[in-house]
């Protein structure tokens, strides 16, 4: 039977790049994100690849709006058999001028949000006995980086998150595993691009070489169809015995 896969944060960069290698492996795909032209971006990949698609605007700091979300992709595809809990936004400044609703913010999204959607489609995977999820944390899960105070804490926290709901999982046929990828050039980072070059009056390629890529041996961005690929293997059944695991995909970044 086809399975259905809602991944929050979808309308752009990994979350975008995730839902093609879904929807190639036959997956229909709940979309999520606050770009404008999510339902034409979901609308295309579904005629692409022949894959049924819907969108949800659903704004993931609101725990009533992932209710409605799930709710919503239930009706238009049938129960969410895999989440992906992908969204996720950054703010970078040392913790004395860290803005308070900057540190809010990424707690609400990149760690509170997946609380709410993994209790949403919870009732679901328990009824089937069967689900998948996977969290989108970061290198950032695994270490730390100056001026990053809220972005690694939301993500150590999402670590966490993901070995409770394994424990919480195992009798209930439900895994849960973390992806934690190195610099991978999508929106998010090319911002930090574009700052840092400003803060440090260097050029871009300066940046990329001298900033960015420091800690990552494998002088190269992670791409996304590198992790669309990994994602797709964490939600089959090869994958069955994994579970509250974390696995760098990061150029050797926390090899050291
Ligand atoms: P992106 O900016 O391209 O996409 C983020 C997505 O999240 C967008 O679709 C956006 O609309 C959505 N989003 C943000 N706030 C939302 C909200 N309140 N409600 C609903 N949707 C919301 O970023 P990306 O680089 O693709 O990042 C995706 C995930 O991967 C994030 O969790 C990020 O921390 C993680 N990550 C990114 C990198 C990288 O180098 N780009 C590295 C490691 C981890």
């Amino acid at each position: 039977m086809t399975k259905t896969v809602l991944i929050t944060g979808s309308s752009s960069g990994i979350g975008l790049g995730m839902a093609e290698a879904f929807a190639q492996a036959g997956y229909q795909i709940m979309f999520n994100g606050l770009e404008k032209n999510g339902a034409e971006i979901a609308a295309e990949v579904g005629k692409k690849y022949g894959v049924k698609t819907h969108f949800s605007g659903a704004n993931l700091l609101f725990p009533d709006q992932v209710v409605s979300m799930v709710a919503e992709a239930e009706k238009h595809l049938g129960t969410v058999d895999v989440l992906v809990n992908n969204a996720g936004i950054q703010y970078v400044a040392p913790i004395d001028e860290f803005p308070t609703e900057k540190w809010d913010a990424i707690i609400g999204i990149n760690l509170s949000s997946a609380f709410h959607t993994s209790k949403a489609v919870w009732k679901g995977m328990k009824a089937k006995n069967w689900g998948r999820i996977i969290n989108l944390t970061s290198a950032h899960a695994l270490r730390a980086s100056e001026f990053k105070a809220a972005y690694v804490a939301a993500k150590h926290g999402v670590t966490g998150l993901t070995k409770v709901l394994a424990l919480e999982g195992s009798k209930l046929g439900i895994t849960c595993n973390a992806i934690c990828p190195g610099y991978v050039k999508t929106p998010l980072v090319e911002g930090q691009i574009k700052d840092q070059a400003k803060a440090h009056n260097i050029s871009e390629q300066e940046v990329i070489e001298k900033v960015i890529l420091l800690k990552q041996p494998i002088k190269d961005f992670v791409s996304v169809q590198d992790i669309g690929a990994l994602a797709v293997f964490l939600a089959s059944d090869a994958a069955r015995m994994m579970t509250g695991s974390s696995i760098p995909i990061e150029g050797g970044w926390t090899a050291q």
